[in-house]
């Protein structure tokens, strides 16, 4: 019914055509499509916003504020979040915004560059480290910064360090590597929410990126943010997004800030339900809840896939205590580090590709190529194919 009254209007694409039983599965990207089950639950109603046309018009948000372009809404509800979930002190940080965390990343890369004619900057992450990065810093040839490859190789004083945790793309909790010199770390911290690793603190970095697109499915969104420590970097990333693109679409942040809303509301609601005795408990409202159990069953499933074909290994388990679940818990990370042991497979990203299985190789991120990345966030029906596919490899 959700649907059909979406189609009505103008209607949305739906994003990659729908898989049948012989089709190529795509699981290169972190699509997250598992998600959808959730929102369009009763939740999806809760998140809705409708912005008539005379709205969001002004380039400006917040005239006065450091980020000027930041909708006020858009940053309660980024600290009512943080506040629930505990994976992150927000308390004295700046709030940023940006197109995706992609454009933030390339904020921080422009903030933390020496003004002035000097060398570029190096950049670094340790490998295997999120694809991206080395694309990213790239493309532009910029003058401020290049990519410096593998931290754990690298050695000067002069650097970005890129910590990914829980890491893209094997899951690793990381901490940074390089730790002389005037180094600065970035830590991109889009996986770090409950369904996908135990919160075992609240980090309190210099600069911590994230991501609703990671967080709550709603990739298509484009909608990051940041937290930042120091003003006069929060006020140079706030430039570079001033420089890049004006600001952020508003209707983006609000449609972002009611969807964060509609957890938090969800949580409180059920924290509410359950002082009042009721444990009839609305798991609908959920999404934490709902997205793990999401990943604790898929990643049985990859499991059992795995051991039944016998030529694959993946990383082992990570439990730990997780503050916001109040129990220990395993970790079920975004994406499968899936690593083949069989005699002359050398490019197991063309060996799935024949079998029909599109995945991204070990080269795109610092490692060798019998080693790939799966995103484990795609539809259910992708999954499911995905996983008896696998299972009848040997
Ligand atoms: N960081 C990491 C580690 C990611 O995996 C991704 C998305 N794949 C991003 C950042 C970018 O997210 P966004 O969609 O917000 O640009």
């Amino acid at each position: 019914a959700a649907r059909k009254k979406a189609e009505a209007e103008v209607a949305p694409s739906s994003g990659k055509p729908p898989v049948t039983k012989d089709s190529i599965i795509n699981l290169d990207h972190g699509d997250p499509m598992m998600y959808e089950a959730f929102w369009l639950g009763g939740a999806g109603e809760r998140a809705t916003i409708v912005i008539p046309g005379w709205q969001t018009m002004s380039y400006f948000s917040d005239v006065g504020s450091l980020c000027w372009f930041l909708e006020p809404g858009l940053e309660r509800e980024v600290r009512r979040l943080h506040r629930l979930v505990g994976n992150a002190v927000a308390d004295g940080y700046h709030v940023l915004v940006g197109t995706g965390s992609t454009q933030l990343f390339q904020a921080a890369l422009y903030a933390l560059s020496p003004p002035g004619p000097s060398a570029p900057m190096n950049v670094v992450s340790p490998a295997p480290y999120y694809s991206s990065y080395p694309a990213v810093t790239d493309f532009l040839k910029s003058g401020l910064y290049r990519w410096a490859g593998d931290a754990k190789m690298f050695d000067g004083d002069t650097y970005v360090e890129l910590v990914c945790s829980p890491s893209n793309p094997d899951g690793g909790i990381r901490e940074a590597v390089l730790k002389s010199g005037d180094g600065v770390a970035v830590h991109d911290l889009a996986y770090y929410w409950p369904q996908y690793t135990p919160i075992t603190s609240a980090a309190a970095h210099d600069i911590m990126l994230f991501t609703v697109s990671k967080c709550t499915g709603h990739a298509g969104t484009r909608l990051g943010w940041a937290l930042v420590k120091d003003r006069a970097v929060a006020q140079k990333m706030s430039k570079f997004i001033e420089l890049n693109t004006i600001g952020v679409s508003k209707d983006s942040q609000l449609r972002a800030a009611k969807i964060l809303k509609a957890i938090t509301d969800g949580y409180d609601r059920a924290a509410g339900a359950a002082a009042a005795g009721d444990d009839d408990d609305d798991s609908s409202g959920r999404l934490f809840h709902f997205a793990r159990r999401k990943m604790v069953s898929r990643w049985a499933k990859l499991r059992a896939a795995v051991a039944a074909s016998g030529i694959f290994t993946l990383p082992d388990e990570l439990p730990g205590h997780c503050t916001f679940a109040n129990e220990t818990v395993s970790a079920y990370p975004p994406f499968a580090w899936l690593r083949c042991g069989k005699e002359g497979v050398d490019d197991l990203e063309g060996y799935l590709r024949e079998r029909k299985i599109i995945s991204r190789g070990g080269g795109k991120f610092g490692a060798d190529g019998r080693v790939v990345r799966i995103s484990m966030l795609d539809t259910d029906e992708a999954f499911a194919i995905f996983v008896d596919r696998l299972a009848a490899m040997n």
